[in-house]
């Protein structure tokens, strides 16, 4: 039964508690690059649990900074979030009505 041959559910089941520092050290290689003209940032791989490509895609967080003269308005400051949770995205089907094998991983290391 753990051959995959025509089947579109993969063997690695859907689980939201998988968690390994290993998979967490291999996320932390990955490359992040800007997307052109935004204040977002990408980055893709092979999950560390699946195997299967996926990508993650983070918003900068906006703080406004204060403005020194009372009455004028601060300025945006777009920065890149430190640490970002990944979520595995991939297109395979781990389980039905899912999205990825279900992997979660706080503390990424961020753009
Ligand atoms: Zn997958
Ligand atoms: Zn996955």
């Amino acid at each position: 039964m753990a051959n995959s041959a025509g089947g579109r559910v993969t063997a690695t089941p859907y689980d939201e508690n998988a968690y390994d520092q290993r998979w967490l050290d291999e996320l932390n290689q990955w490359t992040w690059q800007q997307v052109p003209g935004t204040h977002r940032w990408q980055t893709k791989g092979r999950c560390p649990r699946c195997h299967h490509e996926t990508e993650l895609e983070v918003e900068a967080t906006v703080s406004l900074a204060p403005s020194a003269f009372p009455g004028s308005s601060g300025r945006l400051i777009h920065s890149p979030p430190a640490t970002v949770e990944f979520r595995c995205f991939c297109d395979e089907t781990h389980k039905k009505g899912k999205t990825g094998c279900g992997l979660r991983i706080p503390g990424m290391r961020g753009p």
